[in-house]
């Protein structure tokens, strides 16, 4: 079938799912992204014939030859996002249109075919649905969900692959800090490397964009610190984004400020939600640049009362110590600001059905 936005599922049930037991067991301290259900969805793509073979299936190694395209030039993206319990015991994504969305954002940056809006969707579905006994359902967990899809065809050619597959897996979570909750985190600004240039695929959620912050993340991890801020490529003044979270900040007289889309940074869903929310409630939100320099100015000043990061994985995650080469400085008093922790409390509230979501981004 091509083009189609509807496509048939053959639901094949794993014959030997993971013991109750055991994934009571598994589930009791997941982690984040270590322990996998029982299933996974693949969709086939051939260029002529389109999307085909919809599958809903036992989760295993996918077979591949050593000349599949995706092994020699990384033409792979991704997608997260989570399925939670919700307050009346239904099951709910958050803003999963939104994913799909983006998905096909990153395809087109990529040069890979768009899959339908209506099946990702399903995919995510059939997913949640067969492995609805691995959703966690305490407070802070949830099943991260990760559609993603990578070049198949057997050729070495540098050019799009003209075969793809697209497959769903999904992995209980816990929280993505170890340190769980509210905790602050603290960052480190590398001196050193880039994330995204303009014109480059810093708003791809692409798989080679990860593969080179890793050496940063290293960086940040030898000093002490979580997570990278990254800075712009070209003047390396401001800042852009964190490895795998958007930034915002909030000022004195109520402002928050974020840095502008411009085609560095990743599209954020929370970002563009907390921007929405605030917005909505009579708060100011300016997405405009903001230099390190000012940054460390403003924290010293206390003008600038809280910095937080935030992203499907670790929610809202407030940022403690800022460190960099020539010294280090903190936020306030290190400890989860106040707007940080209620932005927090307000979105949660709304993913896991506890007040009226007014936006329509519950599924
Ligand atoms: N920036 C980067 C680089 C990311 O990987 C992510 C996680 N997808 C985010 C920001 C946050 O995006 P979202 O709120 O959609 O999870």
């Amino acid at each position: 079938m091509s083009g189609g936005d509807k496509l048939d599922f053959e639901v094949r049930p794993n014959p030997q799912p993971v013991a109750a037991a055991e994934r009571a067991a598994l589930m009791a301290n997941p982690g984040f992204g270590r322990v996998f259900t029982d299933h996974m969805v693949t969709i086939r793509y051939a260029e002529g014939k389109g999307w085909y073979d919809a599958r809903v299936e036992a989760r295993a190694p996918i077979p591949m030859d050593p000349a599949s395209a995706v092994l020699h030039y990384a033409q792979e993206i991704f997608e997260g996002l989570k399925a939670y319990s919700a307050a009346d015991g239904s099951v709910t994504m958050f803003r999963p249109d939104a994913n799909a969305a983006r998905f096909n954002e990153s395809a087109r940056r990529m040069a890979m075919p768009e899959l339908p809006e209506a099946v990702f969707i399903d995919s995510l579905r059939h997913l949640v649905e067969i492995d609805r006994a691995w959703l966690p359902t305490s407070e802070e967990a949830s099943l991260y969900l990760r559609p993603f899809m990578f070049a198949s065809e057997v050729f070495l050619g540098v050019r799009p692959s003209n075969e793809y597959l697209y497959a769903v897996i999904g992995s209980p979570v816990g929280s993505y800090f170890a340190r769980g909750g509210v905790q602050p985190v603290d960052v480190w600004v590398s001196p050193t490397y880039t994330r995204a240039a303009p014109g480059g695929t810093g708003e791809a959620k692409f798989g080679g964009n990860y593969a080179s912050s890793l050496v940063a993340q290293a960086e940040a991890i030898e000093h002490g610190c979580d997570q990278v801020v990254f800075l712009d490529a070209v003047q390396r003044r401001y800042v852009d984004e964190l490895g795998g979270m958007n930034i915002f900040f909030v000022y004195d007289d109520g402002t928050l400020v974020t840095p502008p889309l411009g085609g560095t940074i990743l599209r954020g869903i929370t970002r563009e939600s907390l921007i929405t929310l605030v917005r909505q409630s009579g708060g100011t939100v300016l997405e405009q640049p903001v230099a390190f320099d000012d940054w460390r100015a403003d924290a010293a000043s206390g003008r600038l009362r809280e910095v937080f990061a935030c992203g499907t994985a670790a929610v809202i995650t407030p940022i403690g110590q800022v460190r960099y080469p020539d010294g280090e400085f903190t936020i306030a008093d290190g400890n989860p600001g106040e707007v940080t922790t209620r932005l927090r409390q307000t979105l949660v509230d709304i993913q896991r059905g506890r007040v009226e979501d007014t936006n329509g981004w519950i599924h």
